[in-house]
Order: C-alpha cells, then sequence, then structure tokens
C-alpha cells in the first residue's frame, strides 16, 4: 500500500518513449525539436496563438511583467489567495503587490475589489503597473469585468493560468484571457514536465519579446552581442519532450481529476458540514485540486482531516495559506480578506491526482467519512 499524493506526475509509455527520443536523438539541450514541437502543440491545445516555452511558471510571470513595461516603484494588483509565486515575480522587479480578496463564488480575486485598489493606487500618485488575475486551483476567473477595469484605465492584464491547463470559461481557454497568459508545469500541477512553464499570448511579438530574454538577451550575432540584461529562462529540450506526452494525455487526465471530484461530492458531499471550492456553472475546470470545506461550527477541524488522512498514509493540505497573512508581505497593502482567510481556515486540499487508483480514492473517502461521521 503506497503513499497517496496530493497531485503525483502521471506518466506513461507516451511521455517514455518521447524522452528516450530526445535522448537518443542527443537533443540534450535547451533548445531543440520538442521544444519547438511541445510549444506548437500546446498552443494549439490550449487555443492561443503564440508560446514560448520556459524553466518554470515563475520564471514566466517575472518575463511577462517585464515585457508588460511594469517597472520597480510600481503597484501590481494581485490575489491574496494563491501561491507566493504569483507575488514573488512581482516583487523580483522591484514592484509592489497590493492585495485583493476572492470572490465567495469562485475563489478568484474579486473585480471589484480589484478596481478599488487601482482607484486607491492611483489616488496616491502610484503607477498601477498591472494587474495579475489567478485561475485559482483549476478555475479560471470571470475575467470580463476585471478586463473592462484593465482597459479602461490602460492597464496591462497577466492571467496566472499555473493551475489551470486544460480549463475553459465560457468556452474560451485558461490562460487566453490576460494580454499574456503563464502556466506552470512544476511536478504536483496537472501536467507537469518535472519543472517547466509556457507563457501565451495572441500577439507574436510579446512572444518573441520573452523568447529572447529567456536566453540571455542575446543579440543573432555569432560573438554573442547584448543590449540588454537577459535571463538564462530557457525550457530544456529533454523536458519538452516529456511535454508533448503530457499534451497528448490532457484530456483523459483531465477527465480523471473531473471523476475524482465527482467521486467526493457524491460521498463526503453528502455529510453534514461539508462543502468544496465553489465553482461557477460558466467555467469548465481542470479539477486541479479538490478542496474540501468544513462547516465553521463542524467538530472536524482541516487539522483533524489532515491527520486522519495521514494515518492512512494519504497527503492532504491546508488551502493556500493568503499572501496578505504571510510574514514577508506583514506591511502590504490588502484590500478585504474576509474569504481568503475563511477558505484557508477551513479549506483542506485532498488527494486528487489523476494516476490516483479507484482503490487508493476508496482509501481516501473511507478515512474521510470516518472521521467526519
Ligand atoms: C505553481 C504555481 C506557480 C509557479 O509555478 P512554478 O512552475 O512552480 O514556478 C505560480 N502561480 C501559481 C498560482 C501556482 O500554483
Amino acid at each position: 500500500m503506497g503513499r497517496i499524493y496530493l497531485s503525483p506526475p502521471d506518466m506513461s509509455d507516451v511521455e517514455r518513449d518521447l524522452l528516450l527520443g530526445a535522448f537518443d536523438g542527443n537533443w540534450v539541450a535547451p533548445v531543440g525539436p520538442d521544444l519547438d514541437a511541445f510549444e506548437r502543440e500546446f498552443a494549439s491545445r490550449v487555443g492561443v496563438e503564440h508560446a514560448v516555452g520556459l524553466s518554470s511558471g515563475t520564471a514566466g510571470l517575472h518575463l511577462a511583467l517585464l515585457v508588460s513595461d511594469v517597472r520597480a516603484g510600481d503597484v501590481v494588483v494581485v490575489p491574496s489567495f494563491t501561491f507566493a509565486a504569483t507575488a514573488n515575480a512581482v516583487c523580483y522587479i522591484g514592484a509592489e503587490p497590493w492585495f485583493v480578496d476572492s470572490d465567495p463564488a469562485t475563489w478568484n480575486a474579486d473585480p471589484d475589489l480589484i478596481a478599488e485598489a487601482i482607484a486607491t493606487a492611483r489616488g496616491e500618485g502610484r503607477r498601477v503597473g498591472a494587474v495579475v488575475t489567478v485561475d485559482l486551483y483549476g478555475q479560471c476567473a470571470d475575467h470580463e469585468p476585471v478586463r473592462a477595469v484593465c482597459d479602461a484605465e490602460g492597464i496591462p492584464l497577466i492571467e496566472d493560468a499555473a493551475e489551470a491547463v486544460g480549463a475553459t470559461w465560457g468556452g474560451a481557454a485558461a490562460g487566453s484571457f490576460g494580454d499574456i497568459g503563464v502556466f506552470s508545469f512544476n511536478g504536483n500541477k496537472a501536467m507537469t514536465t518535472g519543472g517547466g512553464g509556457m507563457a501565451v499570448s495572441a500577439d507574436p511579438t510579446v512572444i518573441d519579446r520573452m523568447r529572447h530574454l529567456s536566453t540571455q538577451a542575446r543579440e543573432p550575432a555569432l560573438h554573442y552581442e547584448h543590449i540588454e540584461i537577459g535571463f538564462n529562462y530557457r525550457l530544456s529540450n529533454v523536458l519538452a519532450a516529456i511535454g508533448r506526452g503530457q499534451v497528448r494525455r490532457l484530456p483523459e487526465m483531465l477527465a480523471r481529476r473531473s471523476e475524482i471530484r465527482a467521486r467526493y461530492e457524491a460521498t463526503l458531499g453528502a455529510l453534514p458540514g461539508v462543502s468544496f471550492n465553489p465553482l461557477d456553472p460558466r467555467g469548465r475546470p481542470n479539477h486541479w485540486l479538490t478542496v474540501i470545506v468544513l462547516a465553521d461550527d463542524a467538530r472536524v477541524t482541516p487539522g483533524h482531516m489532515i491527520d486522519a488522512l495521514e494515518a492512512v498514509d494519504a497527503e492532504a493540505r491546508p488551502a493556500w495559506k493568503p499572501m496578505h497573512r504571510q510574514p514577508v508581505f506583514a506591511t502590504a497593502r490588502m484590500f478585504g480578506g474576509d474569504v481568503a482567510d475563511a477558505a484557508f481556515a477551513r479549506g483542506v486540499c485532498l488527494p486528487s491526482g489523476s494516476s490516483m487508483t479507484d482503490d487508493e480514492l476508496n482509501r481516501v473517502i473511507d478515512a474521510a467519512s470516518a472521521v467526519l461521521s
């Protein structure tokens, strides 16, 4: 009986064959035919025209902010309820993340609070460099009102779709709502290359510029001419080969995650005091993680649930700790906060990986049911 992880890599012979193909062809390099093919195949799967493979989602966010002309001293509006990488990238630029609370209906950034943060920053004479949205736990944010605010104010919109590969909203794909969309292929995401990321955009000049910056901003000269500071952020061809296999298997992997969510809802959802991360019917999430939410007055706390699952060797974790509660952002500006605080206080991420077997899923459900009843 092996340990059940939250969201482990889901690999098959498809990825193995592609990986060995890259190896045997000696394409063990930061560029190569698999990287080109991965970018093409990923872009076509996501429904965005242009894509650049990068070493991580965080690198993608950093470059996206840079090419959007975010500058040191700018304010960048970011949801508080997210993984630290979203806010860290803002700090790499020397800009200042201003956090906003979530909409209780989706757990994604509240558009009214985004507008309020922008107005407040402007009122204090600050330049607002960008708004970054996050498609949390694999559900696209409702970008229509955010887009309206950004367009009205002339502010770039960057979509952190790190958790949302394959998700859609109103029929349009995660990653397609921002001026730039950023994905992560970290080992715990819905598809993975071990480590890696992808930035997508409808604008080819933006993607070309990110590709240039990701390869040390080398000008096309034999002696390597440099007229600006670059980064070593390109995805390796070997990892891209794995990614090509994952893109092919994405529909089946996401179907399994959706099944897992449905099983949790049908079993644990029937117990009193239990709900889940809220889903809006306009979206089709990728169900990266299913988060169980235990009612305020419930006897069972997230700590009890995590311990009960640990006792059957299953990994569970609290929902993201909001950024405005993180020591490193203790003095950061925050608009609202009750929704993210409540989700953190009552939410537990359940094992949701697409390689989880029915037996493993039953082990989790049995242990969770036992502690809840
Ligand atoms: C995972 C994640 C990232 C970072 O991606 P890496 O590839 O690990 O750098 C950024 N934002 C969010 C919301 C994430 O969940």
